[in-house]
């Protein structure tokens, strides 16, 4: 497995399995699948609703809990000091885990306050010094943050001396922020890409039909590693999501996959810019 080092100078895995949509009854299968191909970490959040399978999934396979990593990310629901605390440790029951390796933010905003509200910043900071709390009593090894584009992650380094080890962003081919990216490597926090598949679009016959590189690079073999090491080029980690044996094994040849250059550009510049997940840059 190759790895990524943190400015904790821990490491991270580049590669790992994302169960968004993974319902509970799919988890168990998938996870075991995962381990056989040499997946160690796992991504899951409170509101995917199945942190407890994520967990016994990994457990029931019989690997080391030292040799798995296990992140979950706080909800807008539980934004603010107290509740992220309090949902935290709900998440480690639910999960009978002593501990988490990397815990997110998973959205900059809280729930049901306006996008131009000063109080998400407010509530989102609350967030961040309960994890810095956490992380000083060794309950979360890693700290980050998740969809944080450049202002939020400038307020954050305003207030607080500690730097997240990692900004989980929407990257693929179809949404590249690349001044994102680059800021976060800059300061050194590591960028996870989530949908680097576009949540599968970029796999589909229709678009390989539609855009000659994905075309040509559906003729050189399995697609999917091909984008993902587009992303692993970038010194991004990644977490391709499927509940399918055969695709999670696809996505693990990410790792010794190769992409030409002529791909790598052309994906770079792909056409189609649009995300799959909600905008958070009109956040506060
Ligand atoms: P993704 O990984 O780009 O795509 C997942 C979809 O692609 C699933 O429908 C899957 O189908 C399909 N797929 C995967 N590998 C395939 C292959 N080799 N061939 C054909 N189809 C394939 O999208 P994502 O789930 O949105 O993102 C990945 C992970 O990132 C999530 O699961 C989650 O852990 C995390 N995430 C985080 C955030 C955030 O806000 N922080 C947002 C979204 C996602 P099957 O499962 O049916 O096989």
């Amino acid at each position: 497995m190759q790895r990524l080092r943190l400015n904790n100078n821990r490491e991270i895995d580049i590669l790992g399995l994302g169960t968004y949509q993974m319902r509970k009854e799919e988890v168990e299968n998938a996870v075991n699948a995962a381990m056989k191909n040499g997946y160690r970490l796992y991504d899951t959040a409170q509101v995917y609703r199945n942190e407890g399978e994520v967990a016994s999934g990994i457990r029931k396979t019989g690997i080391k809990r030292e040799d798995v990593f296990i992140t979950t990310k706080i909800s807008t629901a539980n934004q603010g000091y107290s509740a992220a605390k309090e949902s935290l440790r709900e998440s480690m029951k639910v999960m009978d885990e002593e501990y988490l390796d990397l815990v997110l933010i998973h959205w900059p905003g809280a729930e049901k306050v306006e996008l131009d509200d000063p109080k998400n910043k407010e509530l989102r900071h609350g967030t961040y010094e309960a994890l810095i709390e956490l992380q000083k009593e060794g309950v979360v090894k890693n700290i980050g943050v998740s969809n944080f584009m450049i202002s939020h992650l400038r307020d954050l380094f305003e207030a607080f001396h500690e730097r997240p080890q990692v900004n989980q962003i929407e990257l693929s081919p179809i949404c590249y922020p690349k001044e994102v990216v680059e800021f976060c490597q800059e300061n050194g926090v590591v960028v996870q890409s989530y949908s680097t598949l576009g949540r599968g679009k970029l796999l589909s016959e229709e678009w390989a039909e539609k855009y000659p590189v994905l075309k040509r690079m559906k003729q050189k073999g399995d697609i999917s590693a091909q984008i993902l090491k587009w992303a692993m080029l970038k010194e991004c980690a990644v977490i391709p999501k499927s509940k399918t044996p055969e695709r999670i094994e696809q996505n693990f040849k990410a790792l010794t996959a190769e992409i030409s250059e002529e791909d790598v550009e052309g994906l770079d510049d792909f056409p189609v810019q649009e995300r799959t997940c909600w905008d958070p840059n009109k956040i506060l």
